[in-house]
């Protein structure tokens, strides 16, 4: 199937308060604009070089997510032109979005990245680690940048009970923080979990966000 059909394809499938991110890292422009043209306007790019180069070549009324891990020295290049940045893994990230979107005059819409997944490698804040910082409150000095919610992946295996869990624990996480009202975030409303293998799962979990990348662009040649 085309990019296209499969965009129309996915439309069908995901239910309608489900957003659809369609994850286009490692693959050229003109495959974004296939997908662009079939009326997908929500993109995931991971990588700030390969971002930055699309975001100048691209329709400018593209809403970019950013979903890759973000070092701390190329924050300032991605500020300004993502709708969502989803990645989020640490406090010290935290707060140089605040410093950095304040320099540029923007509020930026930030995911926190949770860590539930079986694998070690991954990154994330884990749930305890990341309970602990919002108890601080110390978010609520950032001017500058709305928590909007979660993110997380689930452990990569074909154990669909796992991976049933570790939508649940996120769902579970994400509720809690949403109904305590101490926390005060009252913009705290995306859950995203689900990628091309399980957003099924994640769908029924909860998930209002699905980042969807080879099952609309095809396998990614990386190298
Ligand atoms: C690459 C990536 C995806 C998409 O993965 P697919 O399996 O190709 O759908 C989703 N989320 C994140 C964070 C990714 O890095």
């Amino acid at each position: 199937m085309s990019v296209a059909e499969n965009i129309r394809k996915f439309r069908e499938l995901v239910p309608s308060d489900v957003q659809i991110v369609a994850v286009s890292k490692f693959h050229p422009a003109e495959m974004i604009l296939e997908a662009y043209n079939a009326g997908q306007k929500t993109f995931g790019e991971s990588r700030v070089q390969e971002f930055v180069e699309k975001v100048k070549v691209l329709p400018e009324d593209i809403s970019w997510h950013f979903i890759g891990h973000l070092q701390t020295n190329k924050v300032k290049q991605i500020i300004g032109k993502t709708a969502l940045i989803e990645s989020v893994d640490s406090e010290r990230l935290l707060d140089l979005i605040d410093r950095e979107s304040e320099k540029a005059g923007v509020v930026s819409d930030i995911l926190l990245q949770l860590h539930v997944a079986m694998e070690e490698a991954k990154f994330g804040f884990y749930p305890s680690e990341l309970k602990e910082y919002l108890d601080s409150g110390k978010y609520k000095d950032l001017k500058n940048v709305r928590i909007r919610g979660v993110m997380g992946m689930a452990s990569n295996t074909d154990d669909e009970e796992r991976v049933r869990k570790d939508f649940h624990t996120l769902h579970d996480f994400f509720e809690e923080v949403r109904n305590n009202k101490e926390y005060d975030l009252p913009h705290f409303d995306y859950l995203s979990m689900g990628m091309s293998g399980d957003w099924q799962i994640a769908v029924e979990e909860g998930s209002n966000i699905v980042r969807i990348g080879s099952a609309i662009f095809g396998d990614r040649y990386y190298g």
